[in-house]
């Protein structure tokens, strides 16, 4: 599942929200810091955890 950046536009941090493909657009994302819906989708971070394997 992707994850998908979002930036408050109120409070002006960034967060990530894992949401299906078919959810966004319908889905309110709201800010996890102040609650505001004034929210601008970054870009998607595929992948953006760095496993590493020893
Ligand atoms: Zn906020």
């Amino acid at each position: 599942m992707p994850h998908y950046v979002f930036l408050c536009r109120d409070c002006n941090k960034k967060f990530e929200h894992v949401l299906h493909i078919s959810e966004l657009g319908k889905t309110a994302v709201k800010c996890p810091h102040c609650g505001s819906s004034k929210i601008e989708q970054q870009a998607a971070a595929f992948a953006a955890v760095t496993s590493k394997k020893s």
